[in-house]
């Protein structure tokens, strides 16, 4: 996807619904630029609700007329077999895809096709494994019978920051569990969502069981989402925000919801810690992805013996990072993804700088990059009323804080409203066990700062967001549990 834009056999230009590449009902359309220099990367549908309706319903009838109600887990689970075969094949070209419309480096393009694609692998073989109860009963003439049905049509809502693999986990889950589905991906990064698409209709999914619906304007089609009988799930990561619009507007229907929402994850490093370890694991939580991931350290607390030390060798490796065009091999930080993040993160870098920071490194726009480019930063000192402190930056910014004990770190951790990630480094096995308990977030890094996996429960707690995806857990957000009793036996 370099230079003169040679289109690969999988950017699609046309969404799918019912088994059919279709155009929005208006004809419009909406362009899906590169953030890296402002190219056009491809054009799409611009869907609106009748659109979004026609994708719920037949996502409703795949699930109540078509044989894919008749499908054994089995094969549910060969099925997302061929489709996980398929992604693997064409590794290279979709990270062509994400690269380009995301600002991505095209090597972590390449690491999340393979992360994403392991939620496919997973769930096919946890398709197999649904498994019911059969509970003793307090009654002799009684048997108690526990069996897991499939939700119905599932909605699901994703972002950019990983375009592949916040699909991936929830269709996984939802396929596996016998779900059908209406994929909405972000409107910068549809290109990859419909090049997931493309193989799955590859794979031989039937028609209607997988939808995918584009659009610039999310709000009307959330809303039908949430208000639509048929609708009988919605999964959806983004920010907390439209997070909790989407929880408000679904109460009515007292519909399933999952959310995975946004963090503030603490770093903490105390003074026993193995400080290079740290360090590496400071650059890996911080810079992927150029800082745009929901589990990226967002406060760095660093004890107060250490503190030195650690920024020395946090600023050496900090200064090397390559910043660049992420198609490029060697780039490391590409672009923020559009203006509005960009306008965020320099922003909340002068709202600290403002209130008494110190900028130890960074702390600029990269303007000579093109214009969504920021440089890596490192800023100490960050004050507790600093947007740094208060909210996600979402962008290449270390923001530190000094700490004298354990107690005060914890209470200042736990000083948030959401809790979704948190780190700490420490080679104190009984401080290891003490701290780990008590952080309030829903996943923790001990002495590692690259958590996920698909054998691991993704999630969050307080306003980070309500549900689990990968591990056995994810199944559970696309399964009705139903109890039958036998009687009079
Ligand atoms: P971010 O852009 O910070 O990831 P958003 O929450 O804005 O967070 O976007 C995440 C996903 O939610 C995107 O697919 C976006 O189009 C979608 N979205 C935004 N607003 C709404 C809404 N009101 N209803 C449903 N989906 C929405």
């Amino acid at each position: 996807l370099q230079g003169t834009r040679t289109f690969s056999s999988l950017v699609q230009s046309k969404a799918f619904i019912n088994g059919n590449w279709i155009n929005a009902s208006s004809n419009k359309t909406f362009d899906v630029g590169n953030p890296a220099n402002g190219s056009v990367v491809g054009s799409v549908p611009n869907m609106d609700v009748n659109d979004a309706a026609l994708a719920v319903q037949a996502a409703k009838n795949a699930f109540e007329q078509s044989e894919w109600s008749k499908f054994t887990a089995k094969e549910r689970s060969s099925l997302l077999k061929k489709w996980f075969s398929l992604i693997d094949k064409n590794v290279n070209e979709i990270s062509s895809i994400m690269s380009a419309e995301s600002g991505k480096p095209i090597n972590e393009a390449r690491g999340e096709v393979a992360y994403g694609n392991a939620f496919i692998e997973w769930f096919a073989e946890e398709a197999r494994r649904i498994y019911g109860d059969i509970i003793p009963s307090p009654a002799k003439d009684r048997e108690i019978i526990v069996m897991k049905q499939p939700l119905g049509v599932a909605a699901l809502i994703t972002p950019w920051n990983f375009p592949l693999a916040m699909i991936t986990r929830k269709a996984g889950a939802a396929l596996a569990a016998g779900c059908t589905i209406v994929i909405k991906p972000a409107e910068d990064t549809p290109l990859t969502a419909l090049a997931l698409v493309k193989l799955a209709e590859e794979a031989g999914f039937p028609e209607g069981v997988i939808n995918i619906v584009t659009t610039n304007n999310a709000a009307p089609i959330g809303e039908l989402f949430c208000k639509s009988p048929d609708v009988k799930g919605i999964s959806f990561t983004g920010s907390t925000e439209v997070g909790k619009w989407l929880f408000r507007n679904s109460s009515d229907g007292i519909k399933r919801i999952s959310l995975e929402l946004g963090g503030n994850a603490p770093f903490i490093v105390f003074n026993t810690a193995n400080l290079e370890k740290a360090v590496d694991a400071a650059i890996a939580s911080k810079f992927r992805n150029c800082g745009q991931t929901c589990v990226s350290a967002n406060r760095f607390f660093l004890q107060h013996q250490i503190h030195d030390k650690f920024i020395d060798l946090l600023k050496q490796r900090v200064e090397s990072l390559k910043v660049g065009d992420g198609s490029q091999p060697d780039v490391q930080i590409g672009p923020l993804i559009n203006n509005m993040q960009f306008n965020k993160v320099s922003g909340y870098v002068e709202d600290a700088r403002s209130k008494g920071a110190e900028i130890l490194f960074g702390g600029n726009p990269l303007e000579k990059l093109g214009k969504l480019f920021y440089s890596p930063t490192i800023i100490s000192n960050v004050p507790s009323n600093a947007k740094l402190y208060t909210e996600e930056v979402f962008g290449p910014v270390v923001s530190i804080v000094k700490f004298k004990t354990e107690e005060e770190v914890i209470l200042a951790a736990n000083n948030s409203r959401r809790g979704l990630a948190g780190y700490f480094f420490s080679e104190n096995i009984q401080q290891v066990f003490r701290v780990a308990r008590l952080l309030e977030v829903g996943m923790v890094g001990v002495n590692e700062g690259l958590i996920s996996a698909a054998e691991a429960p993704f999630g969050g707690v307080k306003e980070s967001g309500i549900g689990r995806e990968g591990s056995h857990h994810g199944i559970d957000e696309y399964v009705e549990i139903k109890y039958i009793c036998m009687g009079n036996l």
